[in-house]
């Protein structure tokens, strides 16, 4: 379909964005998976050509860009399958936590490193007790005058072993009442005394993304650590949920697109009673299907996206795109796979990568249950 969100210069950046995915990103994605995380050195080559948080100002080290650039790098990553270098969840979703709540000092000690790939960063907020409840976490900061007495556990935690920064929900008043006014948002750094990795998950798809353990021993935080205001931790995560789950939905999307190339590049070539697979009526019904569900959710994301960079408030709307993008996002994967027959569960092809990848956008950035507790809430049910 043809896109009316962008200009020229966008499609420029694609042209370059493309390139660098299918060079620097598509030739590793086997090793990265063997290897269980991407390397430092992707991190780098981003950073040095902008792929790395476009968005940011200049005093701080990025090219100010729309969020328009953003959508172009995670479209053009997830083109070539990738799900290991978590770019898009460090430049769109935790340095913004950095940039808006941090103050100057902050800003000017984190947010060029970000930029050019020298700092990966991470957010931590589910426990191995808590998940979509986060108002019920353990992890406790508590004020020893200079610094905060950082304990508890994280886990699933994407970049956790990479990350150098990692942005830390924590309860730095365990009796507040409600329970989620004291949580605050700390920065914990790689090498804090205390501050441990446990192991890097083996998962059923997303290979190469680095999902770790982490573990917070007695960690002393400096108070020049606190992001923003304390006890306003659980307000900062839902202001900025938003571009997360957008995030997810342009990835959803443009991995739907992946999905129904494969399928149909697939159903050409292969042959079953002296005809191509894809001249079955069943496989053009299931190719339709597809098609549709790609143009129909590519129209309302665009949407979504233009509504977003108006700053308005599109919490019921990205909550409906994000649980049924990915249900179909999913539901694709698996009748595409299903029309590569058994070849479509073996991994050296992509169609079987695309399955397992996608199943678990179901699950984070707020499961597809509690988008619609949010819906029915928002409708005052
Ligand atoms: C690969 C991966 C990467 C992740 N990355 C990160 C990360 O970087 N940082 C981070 O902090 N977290 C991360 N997560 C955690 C993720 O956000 C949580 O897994 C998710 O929020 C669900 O929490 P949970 O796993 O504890 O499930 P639970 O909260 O235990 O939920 C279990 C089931 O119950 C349902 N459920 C729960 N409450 C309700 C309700 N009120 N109504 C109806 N149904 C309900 C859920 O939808 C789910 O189906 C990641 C998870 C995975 C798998």
């Amino acid at each position: 379909m043809k896109r009316r969100i962008f200009k020229e210069e966008h499609n420029i950046f694609r042209d370059q964005c493309r390139r660098f995915a299918e060079e620097e990103i598509a030739p590793h994605i086997e090793e990265w998976r063997k290897n269980k995380q991407v390397s430092r050195e992707v991190w780098k080559k981003a950073g040095a050509q902008g792929f790395l948080c476009p968005w940011m100002p200049e005093e701080y080290g990025g090219a100010g860009a729309d969020f328009l650039y953003s959508v172009v790098i995670a479209e053009e990553f997830s083109r070539v399958g990738n799900s290991g270098f978590g770019a898009g969840l460090h430049s769109d979703v935790v340095v913004p936590y950095l940039y808006d709540f941090g103050n100057e000092e902050q800003r000017r000690r984190w947010l060029p490193g970000c930029c050019d790939g020298s700092i990966i960063t991470a957010v931590a907020m589910s426990e191995p007790g808590a998940g979509s409840d986060l108002a019920s976490m353990s992890t406790t900061a508590i004020d020893q005058g200079d610094h905060y007495l950082l304990n508890g556990a994280k886990t699933f935690i994407s970049n956790g072993i990479l990350a150098d920064l990692v942005v830390v929900a924590a309860k730095t008043n365990p009796d507040a009442n409600p329970p989620h006014a004291g949580i605050s948002l700390l920065v914990v750094e790689r090498g804090m005394e205390g501050f441990e990795r446990g192991r890097n998950l083996d998962k059923l798809g997303q290979h190469g993304q680095d999902t770790a353990e982490l573990f917070f021993n007695d960690v002393k935080v400096p108070k020049e650590n606190l992001l923003g205001q304390e006890g306003q931790g659980f307000y900062y995560l839902m202001k900025n949920l938003q571009q997360e789950r957008l995030m997810v939905c342009v990835g959803a999307v443009s991995h739907m697109w992946r999905i129904l190339e494969h399928t149909m590049e697939y159903t050409r070539e292969r042959k079953a009673f002296g005809r191509p697979i894809a001249s079955f009526q069943n496989s053009q019904f299931k190719i339709a299907e597809m098609y549709s569900y790609c143009e129909i959710a590519q129209c309302f994301l665009d949407r979504l996206i233009e509504e977003h960079m108006a700053g308005e408030d599109i919490v019921s709307e990205v909550s409906a795109a994000k649980w049924w993008f990915t249900d179909t996002e999913f539901r694709m994967a698996d009748e595409g796979l299903q029309l590569h027959g058994g070849y479509g569960y073996m991994t050296e092809y992509p169609i079987a990568n695309d399955f397992a990848d996608s199943r678990v956008q179901r699950i984070y950035a707020g499961s597809n249950e509690i988008m619609k507790v949010i819906i029915a809430k928002r409708l005052g049910l």
